[in-house]
């Protein structure tokens, strides 16, 4: 057991990272740590993603984020948080999940390596580690992924990706040019409204060409080796087909915050209890911090928008103590 720190990040995320800053800045004694890689959420994102926000959006800690473009790529947004760890030396542990926090005088935090005790917490967790399950037999076969990298395993390929948000549409179009069959099924009416306004139109004329074909208002209802059972509108059919992308959204650990204390609110979204001033949750000593705050709504905090949290909370834990 190590000595009391003054607060316990948990998720190296952009906003873990820069919590672990400002801590840093007002001489607070800290340790983030991070279940997988530095910034693991956006290490899984798709390869060849590029970041809707402007690469300032993204700064923390008053590094300079220079990219090639004004929306950087993925793999410059790991090299650039890469930078930030090193140039403020954070105190960061990587590959070492957070399995279990007790409160008593202190938090009593255990993970898979290590037991800590803090003052306060962070939650910086996120959404991307529990992908929105499809529910129907077959999800489990190899061919099934809820997670996209890169287009080339798909090359001369029957592909159904199911979803039509925005990584569901980037998939399509993205696999489509790199030669895969694509279909797309779609529980909903229509692609998604809030689809990129740049990126939509693509979608819309590529269905509409056929190039991409879609089955609005549909959902599978089994998957097999070669084949997916799907309900229409016109009633149900089997496509032929060589891999399943379910790009079907991704949630916050909920169980994971219930064993914290933390309570969910009954709304749509599940918001997670918390003061939106000062960010601490309804557990006297826990905040959180990012993109966790929405709940269900994650199209509501972005790196862009969350990474003021960090300072929030900072200023929060030096006036309380
Ligand atoms: P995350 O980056 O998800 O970090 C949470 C971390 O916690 C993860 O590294 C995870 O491994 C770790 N963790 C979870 N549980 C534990 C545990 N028990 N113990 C230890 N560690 C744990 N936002 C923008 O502002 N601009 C964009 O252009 C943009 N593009 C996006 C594109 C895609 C495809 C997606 C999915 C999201 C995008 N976002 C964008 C949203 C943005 O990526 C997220 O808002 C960002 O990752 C949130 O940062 P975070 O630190 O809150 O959470």
């Amino acid at each position: 057991m190590n000595k009391s720190l003054d607060v316990l990040i948990i998720g190296a995320g952009p906003i873990g990272l820069a919590c672990g800053i400002e801590a840093q800045r007002k001489n607070l004694s800290y340790q983030i740590l991070e279940k997988g890689c530095l910034v693991n959420s956006l290490y899984n994102y798709p390869m060849n993603m590029t970041f809707f926000s402007t690469s300032e959006k993204l700064e923390i800690g008053g590094v300079p984020f220079i990219s090639h473009n004004s929306k950087p790529l993925r793999a410059e947004a790991l090299e650039y948080y890469r930078r930030v760890t090193t140039s403020w030396n954070l105190n960061v542990k990587l590959y070492e999940a957070v399995t279990e926090v007790k409160k008593g005088k202190y938090f009593e935090i255990t993970s898979e390596k290590n037991s800590y005790r803090a003052k306060n917490l962070i939650i910086a967790t996120g959404f991307y580690d529990l992908p929105f399950l499809l529910n129907v037999s077959g999800e489990d076969l190899p061919k099934v992924k809820h997670y996209y990298d890169e287009p080339h395993p798909y090359f001369g390929q029957k592909i159904i990706v199911v979803g039509a948000a925005n990584s569901a549409v980037d998939v399509a179009l993205e696999t489509y040019r790199k030669g895969a069959e694509v279909t797309m099924v779609v529980r909903e009416p229509e692609i998604n409204p809030r689809v990129k306004y740049w990126v939509r139109p693509d979608i819309e004329n590529r269905i509409k060409e056929s190039s991409v074909k879609a089955y609005f208002d549909s959902s599978i209802t089994e998957i097999r080796e070669r084949e997916v059972d799907i309900t229409t509108p016109d009633g149900p059919t089997t496509l032929d087909n060589d891999f399943v992308l379910a790009m079907t959204g991704y949630q916050p650990n909920f169980s994971f915050l219930r064993s914290l204390g933390i309570v969910i609110g009954e709304d749509e979204m599940q918001t997670p209890s918390h003061n939106p001033e000062t960010m601490e949750s309804n557990v006297p000593g826990i905040y959180l911090a990012g993109v966790i705050c929405g709940g269900l709504q994650t199209n509501k905090w972005f790196i862009e928008n969350s990474r003021v949290h960090a300072e929030v909370i900072i200023n929060q834990i030096v006036d309380s103590q």
